[in-house]
């Protein structure tokens, strides 16, 4: 039997251990200390951002961005569906309405002239949405211009569930620091891990600050406990916070090896009629996070997915649209049609930046016997 492919997996250096190891020698065992700083510093320089909170996870980051703007109970919040579903839990954590728009086919991401119409309807309806939380799918950014041009024109803030882009530029700037608020995750499938874990950046710092007051359990200033806030438990321990003080070491290596992944993938299949690919638009540097394919039909899709897993490869449909889950269903949509057609044509192919040239080859082939 060959060896098993995965779709994403950990990819650790060795140094990760220094800052994890320093941690256990300086008794920083406890959800605050120097790496939880260290990580902030280095997100904050890598992305050329004022200010960063690090979090237990990127749904935490989310859900505290949310909270900071006071969106609640009866709001309502646009939301891109073509997602993974911890975009939109917190929605619902605060009792708001996620209204969900579909994708464009250039990036996959959130459709501007959809959202301008979703913006109008929603106004015209009685009610104007609290903010747009825009998700930059697989690494891809989104159409920022346009969508920063409408949020501007109505007034509603941006934030950017940049989970899945950390490394992806538009125009040459980061991900995450075009809104309000942009949102990072560390998860052990994403392009660096901290096992698990997250971060909330902002241009605004009272946004950080009180996102790690909230973190901690809301304590206001006194000697004793005392709570004028509900709290939570979001704050990121020092020891994980070690593994991504590593992980920002090799940050680049890794979005160059997934690049090189797709680039890799791309050149071998391209002659394939019933294959395509998302190429960058002009201005758009995609993370490359997981590389995704879009064919034919869902019988082709299927046909190579379970080629590649009889040969002990993880290949992955893409993420299936919010708006057609059943504990989404019945919120509102505004839908074209995009993101439905990709989740029953498009998968995903094994990404880790740890692939080898064989490991690929042997993807490859195993699509090729099937075409
Ligand atoms: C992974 C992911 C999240 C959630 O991040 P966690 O750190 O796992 O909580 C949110 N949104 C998207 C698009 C993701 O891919």
């Amino acid at each position: 039997m060959n060896n098993k492919i995965w779709l994403s997996s950990p990819h650790l250096t060795g140094e990760e251990q220094k800052y994890v190891k320093e941690a256990f020698e300086t008794n920083w065992v406890a959800p605050l200390g120097p790496n939880v700083n260290g990580l902030e510093q280095d997100l904050s320089t890598y992305n050329k951002i004022t200010a960063c909170s690090a979090l237990s996870s990127g749904t935490a980051a989310i859900h505290l961005a949310l909270i900071n703007l006071g969106i609640t109970r009866g709001d309502e919040v646009l939301v891109s569906s073509f997602t993974f579903s911890a975009t939109v839990n917190p929605i619902c954590y605060q009792g708001a309405t996620p209204i969900f728009v579909d994708s464009e086919l250039d990036t996959w991401n959130m459709c501007p002239q959809l959202l301008e119409e979703a913006i109008e309807d929603r106004i015209k309806k009685g009610k104007k949405p609290k903010a747009i939380l825009l998700v930059h799918l697989y690494g891809m950014p989104s159409k920022m211009d346009e969508i920063i041009n409408i949020a501007n024109q109505y007034q509603i803030p941006v934030i950017e569930d940049a989970a899945e882009a950390l490394g992806a530029t538009y125009k040459g700037k980061a991900m995450g620091t075009f809104g309000v608020m942009g949102v990072f995750s560390f998860n052990g499938n994403k392009i660096i891990t901290t096992s698990g874990g997250g971060a909330l950046v902002s241009h605004d710092k009272n946004y950080c600050d009180n996102a790690i007051f909230l973190a901690t359990q809301a304590r206001d200033q006194a000697p004793h406990y005392q709570h004028s806030h509900i709290g939570y438990n979001y704050r990121m321990s020092n020891i994980v916070a070690g593994i991504g003080r590593g992980q920002m070491e090799v940050l680049n290596d890794r979005v160059e090896a997934r690049r090189n992944n797709y680039t890799y993938y791309r050149d071998a299949l391209a002659s394939i009629d019933n294959i395509t690919f998302v190429e960058e638009p002009t201005g758009f540097y995609s993370n490359r996070w997981l590389t995704t394919i879009l064919t034919d039909s869902f019988d082709t899709r299927e046909k190579i997915r379970l080629a590649l897993e009889a040969d002990h490869i993880e290949s992955r449909p893409l993420w299936k649209p919010m708006h057609l889950q059943p504990i989404f269903k019945q919120y509102p949509s505004y839908t074209n049609g995009t993101s439905e057609m990709l989740f029953k044509k498009g998968l995903c192919l094994p990404s880790g930046s740890n692939l080898t040239t064989v490991d690929l080859e042997r993807v490859i082939s195993g699509i090729k016997n099937v075409i």
